[in-house]
């Protein structure tokens, strides 16, 4: 396959931006308002916060098809968040806020779960479907997002058999612990914290129990990286 050549706009490889992405006053606005890594932080969690609380709402009056439409916005606000403030290089920064291709989701998730989560994400781990065969979950939130027909056939299982329905609060309760975890990045960037040392912080408060028991019985001077 021919190899794409560089852009001389952008450094990420295959956009077709024909200036630089900050010509653009919308993308300047855009950097303005983002480009500082605590107000990224704090407008990512209000955001999340928001469809918290319209989730919360449809759950309370059953409304099925709302609620698990909606996920997708909860997980890509937080990954690309970790994304533009830990991972991308500064010169690609403008390329993310422009929103221009490409910039997928699967991409992001990839890079923040080899970056921050050590490979432990679970979006593209194989799972048993609701009518025989596998699924993803980053293939059910991209269906849910784009309300596919597949979409619709889960909407319709969920809403028959409340077994399915179980998961709901915990999901909840996971996208409250991630607006903690924006917290603690808002106060550490605005308390003048380095990247570097920030980024540290969020790979530890992403690790489960039991990565951290594996590391501690680990002989000295192994690799960290858990299984
Ligand atoms: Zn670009």
């Amino acid at each position: 396959m021919a190899r794409k050549k560089p852009n001389p706009y952008c450094p990420v490889l295959g956009c077709g931006a024909k200036r630089p992405h900050l010509d653009d006053p919308t993308i300047q606005s855009v950097y303005r308002q983002f480009s500082d890594p605590s107000t990224l932080a704090l407008r990512v969690k209000c955001a999340i916060v928001e469809l918290i609380s319209s989730l919360e709402t449809d759950l309370r009056e059953r409304l099925v098809f709302a609620y698990l439409s909606r996920l997708r916005q909860t997980e890509e606000l937080y990954y690309r968040a970790l994304y533009v403030l830990f991972i991308a290089k500064p010169q690609e920064v403008p390329h993310v806020f422009s929103g221009v291709l490409p910039n997928g989701f699967r991409a992001i998730y990839r890079a923040v779960n080899s970056d921050i989560f050590e490979g432990r994400g679970e979006l593209e781990t194989p799972q048993p479907g609701l009518s025989g065969g596998e699924f993803t979950a980053l293939q059910m939130l991209n269906d849910s997002a784009h309300a596919s027909f597949p979409f619709f056939l889960t909407c319709i299982s969920v809403v028959r058999d409340p077994e399915y329905q179980k998961d709901f609060d915990k999901i909840l309760t996971h996208l409250k612990i991630r607006c903690s975890y924006l917290n603690y990045m808002e106060q550490a960037f605005a308390a003048g914290r380095r990247k570097e040392d920030v980024m540290v912080g969020v790979k530890n408060i992403h690790k489960p129990a039991s990565a951290w028991v594996q590391k501690s019985t680990e002989p000295h001077g192994a690799g960290n990286t858990p299984g």
